[in-house]
């Protein structure tokens, strides 16, 4: 690396013959590096370059005609930063994007309504579900595109019982190694083209914004935030970040609310965790919108909550689970709430399983169970999952990371969770009326 050259100058003694001189030059050459001879006025001069072995250096004490060795002083002293870097590439500043492509004022409205929407639902007011649903990751923004069109025309039918977020996620955590979101590497080439990226991320959130459709996203970049939240309705940390420090800072800043997923290995207490650590004001180190480092400190965000996402023992959707998530929040004084993900853990990483740990969970819902607030699901246009390989054709809406329930699995999965409501709506109609002295039948209202 040319970071690591050193220059020196090896003295010859006046008078010193040609073949001595030819002798270290050819030394030098042996050991890789460059030698340049200098004749001056009776006295030579060879300038070695490269990277120079301390070994190297005593061996010239011992050659013939060697006067001096000229290196301290004036060799470039190692580096010892960057050293593993490739390269660093200009990032654009956050304002830039925010002013290519912003959000309108009818935009700004239904991100708001749609924040209140959740945060009446995570309060009790309201008693609907939140449903959550859409890719794993998102790699082909039209068939994202598409997949929002019809998700819309189902939530408009189902909205007095579901409030349906598309989940749009872009950044994907990875266990070890792969394609690591739209990103990060829009073009799926490893060419790492982050500001194309971020350009068609905002870009897509916005269509699906103008469709009338509320988007929710995984934060995994503390920096990216800046680039897209404002359009983002609700958020998420995974089971790879709940612990983190920089992750809960994140989210007591966030606009929006916030769920926690249980970490991989199955504790649900990093989870309970994270959502009273985010709720506390914090300072940490940011960007700003001209993307200038700073410190930001935050107010807190008391619209936290846990997701149980099952784990690397299995799922963690049951009765007891739930019962024992919920009893664990009120023991920390937190609102005993939680949105069950039906995939990763819960499904054991097979897309059909979504659908039966969602009738499990919807059981729970229909006899009662007040404290299950939502559903996080995996679904895309195509069942299950592709493989992306260098220069071969993708199936088109068909996930490249986790296997997704098809389009056509999903639809029953919604209108039987719309269902549950129903049954979870009247059920408590009935026993307020129960309370209220009123018979068992008088009726079943909107509680
Ligand atoms: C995901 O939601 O796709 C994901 C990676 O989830 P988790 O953090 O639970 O593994
Ligand atoms: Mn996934």
């Amino acid at each position: 690396m040319e970071a690591s050259m050193h220059a020196m100058m090896v003295m010859m003694q006046p008078g010193t013959s040609r073949t001595d001189i030819e002798e270290i030059r050819s030394q030098a050459l042996d050991a890789a590096l460059d030698a340049d001879v200098i004749v001056g006025n009776g006295q030579s001069i060879i300038v070695v370059t490269g990277a120079l072995d301390p070994g190297f250096v005593e061996l010239l004490h011992t050659l013939a005609g060697v006067e001096e060795v000229v290196h301290r002083g004036n060799s470039l002293p190692p580096d010892t930063s960057d050293l593993r870097v490739e390269s660093i590439r200009p990032l654009l500043p956050p304002a830039v994007l925010l002013e290519d492509l912003p959000l309108t004022h009818a935009g700004a409205v239904s991100v708001s309504r749609s924040r209140e929407d959740i945060v009446r639902i995570l309060s009790g007011e309201d008693d609907r579900l939140i449903v959550v649903v859409g890719p794993c990751s998102i790699h082909d923004p039209a068939a994202a595109l598409d997949y929002g069109r019809k998700l819309k025309t189902l939530s408009d039918e189902l909205t007095p019982d579901l409030c349906i977020v598309m989940r749009a996620y872009f950044e994907k955590p990875r266990t070890t190694v792969g394609w690591k979101g739209l990103i990060n590497d829009p073009h799926l080439d490893n060419s790492f083209a982050v500001n194309d990226g971020l350009q068609m991320t905002r870009a897509l959130l916005l269509e699906l914004i103008a469709l009338g459709l509320p988007v929710g996203c995984e934060f995994l970049d503390p920096i990216l935030p800046q680039f897209f939240a404002d359009l983002v309705t609700w958020g998420a940390i995974g089971a790879r970040t709940t612990e983190s420090q920089v992750h809960r800072h994140l989210a007591s800043g966030l606009s929006m609310p916030v769920g926690f997923k249980n970490g991989t290995g199955g504790s649900v207490q990093i989870a309970i965790d994270g959502v009273r650590a985010a709720a506390s004001p914090h300072s940490f180190l940011g960007v700003t919108e001209q993307g200038i480092a700073a410190v930001v400190s935050t107010r807190g965000n008391p619209d936290c909550h846990v997701i149980l996402r099952g784990s690397s023992t299995g799922p963690n959707y049951g009765e007891r689970h739930v019962r024992q998530t919920l009893e664990m929040l009120r023991d920390c004084a937190l609102p005993a709430h939680v949105m069950i993900d039906t995939s990763h853990g819960n499904s054991g990483k097979d897309f059909r399983q979504q659908p039966i740990a969602a009738g499990e969970v919807g059981s729970q819902v229909a006899a009662g169970e007040a404290g299950i607030v939502g559903f996080l699901m995996e679904s895309f246009l195509e069942d299950g999952a592709q493989e992306l390989r260098p220069g071969q054709n993708l199936v088109y809406g068909q996930s490249i990371t986790d296997g997704c329930m098809g389009w056509e699995m999903t639809v029953p999965v919604l209108h039987r969770l719309a269902e549950v409501v129903r049954a979870r709506r009247s059920g408590a109609a009935a026993s307020a009326s129960v309370r209220n002295g009123a018979t068992r039948h008088s009726g079943a209202h909107k509680a």
